[in-house]
């Protein structure tokens, strides 16, 4: 069944897999539990010798991103448990005032919870109340959203010495006063505002220094990561993660060995990618930085190093000193990507026995579908297993510490299906580290795209360098057709995994409707926590995996939950509303699908008892179309357009689930000044960015033509006149 079928049928599927849910999976048949007392968590610690969980120390708080500097995101808080979550009920809601996707992990220190929101806004809150303290908005331009390769989206601050630090979406790093959300320093971390840079990220701050990287490699940048002084701002150091122009001298001398791995005479043209948008973990034991080094720019190596190389440090987890920026050592987990396969997924630090042995390692489980135990000492290989379905590559050989490739990955020759596709086995969704149990619960997806060399690049043997477009030198312009005329489409799905990094065993498994969820947290008091595409808010057994408590929020969720004291409660808080990456992907029925996209900030505690507003069904009535006829060839070379231009904010199939308007539903009143919205930047401030400098007025035209076309067969599928939408205007590519 091709994606677009499978898609409408979906709709059918997931409401019936809902319902059952509903009626199944909260039923309470709790195991055998420990009880909950302040004594059972520190001894559910003893396992951590050494280390500084907040949590464990008595605050309570959520002090850093990862909860704690080795990122596990592990609670040892148990009040919440598996005897007691069922008593778990909502402590107070506060609206976030946005419909577009949130994905920041609030840090709680000393009862006030700081977070961001969509647009880089900041928030102070009273943990206890959701009452606003202060509101921090750095202004970001509307027109930047056009900069973003996936909406306009925080992964939240860093927290450190009455200091609240946050990268915006135009680039900056700002230091706020932790107690009025003042401004005290502000830095341009860009290093070419012309191109299409942006910070995503939540910085992390250590030993003095603030670290912050970027994003944008889809338009076409070099990758950096860089060091500014927490009192003043002032900049440190900067890491170039792939070379620029070989005929200027070296940023940094790493450059030097990274260049003689890239072939042809293009790449720093296109900026090489190697973005650092992610993961940055600071390591107390070591004083080591670690970087999770993103994709390759274009994503094709056939374009971006013609005649191979491995393209050090695309897809790389490396290691440098945080005072110096000097690489101690890297680990690359996809030499010469092609599929998009970023390492920048979250990274955590723990003490592991491994084949007898205790030792530092370091855990990630990158897009490419093998999760890595490194040593996090030397950066030497120990575990490679795959953690979901991969067809890209065989195996990681353990000799040489490389993927082992299978040539049928290979989509030089003809439109190939890879798994992972291009949102990854596992994308920015924390995972949570239970070093307890050897395990990680890690939110997966098994959600492959096909792959094909650009159009333009066969035909021309270039592509279009325009800084405005996506450049990943695949075939997004036939993307859709492509789909459809694949017999041989896999099914998409989420799978939440207790999976145990050395062995590569799924000790138990969640399968879920939607790939696209949220991240995870686990506790001390047997629970696995996410919020998922259906809008379910869930604990988990830590143990079997069994559903013990859930909450419908009619809203999809992407943030991962976090877990703070205060007096005594354990609270439980997570952002909602849906979107991010999964922009192009968009369209099937999930919550915000059915319900609309709500950014609201939820807190839990047991006995809680307040309720969100009463949901209410998002009105799809696609409405009427005006003059849609127009020549077949027009609407395919609209569709094109489209898919290249559009169809990374508003949805491949011009299908939106999310914040972003769907444009099937645009009403006859906006439909006449479509040309003036997307030429003009009618609504610049909402985010819909001019394209005057990219689009001609008679491409909007067709662009315009083939929305209509696409609205009308959707509307005739809604209202029985079709069965489905056929999308035959393109016969040859
Ligand atoms: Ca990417």
């Amino acid at each position: 069944m091709s994606e677009y079928v499978r898609i409408i049928a979906l709709a059918s599927f997931t409401a019936l897999g809902f319902a059952l849910c509903l009626l199944g999976c909260g039923r309470d048949s709790v195991p055998e539990t420990s009880a909950a007392t302040t004594g059972e968590v520190a001894k559910a610690d003893t396992y951590q010798a050494g280390k500084v969980h907040s949590n464990d120390a008595g605050s309570g708080d959520w002090p850093s991103h990862g909860l704690t500097s080795d990122e596990q995101r592990f609670s040892s808080l148990s009040q919440i448990n598996r005897d007691t979550v069922k008593e778990l009920g909502l402590a107070w809601f506060r609206d976030m005032e946005t419909n577009r996707a949130q994905e920041a992990t609030p840090i709680v220190v000393h009862g006030v919870m700081y977070l961001t929101s969509s647009w880089s806004r900041v928030y102070a809150i009273e943990a206890l109340t959701g009452e606003l303290i202060w509101r921090f908005d750095p202004k970001v331009p509307g027109a930047w959203a056009r900069r973003l390769c996936c909406d306009v989206v925080n992964r939240g601050v860093a927290v450190d010495d009455e200091r609240v630090y946050v990268g915006t979406l135009d680039g900056r790093l700002i230091a706020l006063d932790a107690a009025s959300g003042s401004v005290v320093w502000e830095q341009d971390t860009l290093v070419d505002r012309d191109r299409f840079y942006s910070i995503t990220g939540a910085p992390r701050v250590a030993n003095g220094k603030v670290f912050i990287g970027n994003g944008g490699a889809e338009f076409g940048v070099r990758g950096y990561v860089t060091a500014y002084e927490a009192e003043t701002g002032a900049q440190i150091w900067r890491f170039f993660t792939v070379p620029g122009d070989p005929s200027l001298p070296f940023e940094n001398p790493e450059l030097k060995m990274a260049v003689e791995t890239w072939k042809g005479d293009e790449w720093w043209k296109f900026g090489g990618g190697g973005t650092v948008w992610n993961s940055i973990v600071y390591d107390q034991e070591l004083n080591q930085l670690y970087i999770g080094v993103g994709n390759g720019s274009p994503w094709s190596r056939e374009i971006r190093s013609p005649g191979g190389g491995d393209n050090l440090f695309l897809s790389s987890i490396v290691a440098l000193d945080p005072d110096t920026g000097v690489m101690k050592w890297y680990y690359q987990t996809t030499p010469g990507d092609n599929w998009d396969y970023t390492a920048v997924q979250d990274i955590a630090l723990a003490d592991m026995v491994v084949d007898g042995v205790l030792r530092k390692v370091l855990l990630q489980a990158p897009k490419n579908g093998f999760f890595y135990v490194l040593d996090r000492t030397d950066g030497k290989l120990l575990r490679a297993h795959p953690y979901t379905a991969v067809t890209w590559a065989s195996h990681v050989d353990m000799e040489t510490g490389r993927p082992v490739e299978n040539p049928g990955s290979d989509y030089r020759e003809k439109p190939t299906w890879v798994l992972p596709g291009s949102t990854g086995g596992h994308n920015w969704q924390a995972m949570s580290t239970d070093v307890a149990a050897g395990l990680v619960y890690l939110p997966t997806m098994e959600n492959s795209l096909i792959f094909a060399l650009s159009d333009e690049w066969i035909q021309t043997g270039s592509i279009d360098s325009r800084v405005a477009r996506w450049k990943p030198g695949v075939e997004l312009g036939r993307l859709a057709q492509l789909i459809l005329e694949s017999p041989d489409a896999p099914e998409s799905v989420g799978v939440l995994k207790a999976f145990d990094p050395l062995t590569g065993e799924t000790k138990w498994s969640v399968k879920q409707d939607y790939y696209w969820n949220g991240g995870v947290l686990a506790t001390a008091g047997g629970l696995v926590f996410q919020g998922d595409a259906q809008g379910m808010l869930s604990a988990y057994d830590k143990e079997h995996g069994e559903v013990l408590w859930q909450f419908n929020t009619y809203t999809s969720i992407l943030a991962p939950p976090i877990t703070f004291m205060v007096d005594d409660i354990q609270y439980v808080s997570i952002l909602t509303g849906g979107g991010g990456a999964d922009l192009w992907g968009s369209g099937s029925p999930t919550a915000s699908y059915k319900y609309g996209n709500h950014g609201f900030l939820l807190t839990f505690q047991l006995g809680g008892s307040e309720q969100l507003p009463a949901p209410t069904l998002v009105d799809r009535t696609i409405p009427e179309q005006i003059d849609v006829a127009g020549p077949m060839e027009h609407i395919a070379e609209g569709e094109k357009l489209y898919n290249n231009f559009c169809a990374a904010c508003h949805g491949l199939f011009v299908q939106a689930s999310s914040g972003i308007r769907d444009l099937r539903l645009t009403s006859p009143e906006r439909q006449l000044i479509f040309k003036n919205i997307v030429l003009e930047g009618l609504f610049a401030s909402a985010g819909m960015a001019a394209f005057n400098d990219v689009l001609s007025a008679e491409e909007v035209r067709k662009i315009h033509q083939f929305v209509r076309a696409r609205a009308t067969e959707d509307r005739n599928v809604a209202q029985g006149r079709k069965k489905e939408a056929q999308m035959t205007w393109i016969t040859t590519p």
